[in-house]
């Protein structure tokens, strides 16, 4: 093979590591939104779909609390998340966070969902 590949030094950044994995639902409790990952349990996005950030904040929010969770437990308490995030996500915006980090809640836009601003 005489044709010498110029660019084959050039690292790939391949997406691998920017591409949400369906199984960190099931360990870790995200789903991918629009691009990013969300927490289901806190409801909080991280800016950047990575597999440490994702860990970061399972360990260090929820670990204690939902490590016990297995099987269908864990299968039931996502099922019942992931509808919880679907019905708020309704109501709900989000501010970008990049922009103001401090105010990266969500906002209720109606006013009938008393129940779920309580939970913020
Ligand atoms: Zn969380």
């Amino acid at each position: 093979m005489a044709a010498p590949k110029s660019n084959s030094k050039k690292r790939k950044v391949t997406e691998e590591g920017r591409v949400f994995n369906p199984e960190w639902t099931r360990d870790y409790f995200f789903i991918e939104e629009q691009g990013k990952p969300v927490c289901l349990i806190c409801k909080r996005g991280i800016s950047v779909m990575k597999l440490n950030n994702i860990t970061r904040h399972y360990n260090t929010s929820h670990r204690a609390e939902y490590r016990q969770l297995h099987g269908d437990a864990r299968k039931q308490r996502i099922d019942k998340l992931m509808k919880t995030m679907k019905q708020q996500q309704e109501c709900f915006f989000w501010p970008p966070a990049k922009d103001k980090p401090l105010l990266a809640k969500p906002y209720c836009l109606t006013k009938n969902c008393r129940e779920m601003q309580t939970l913020f």
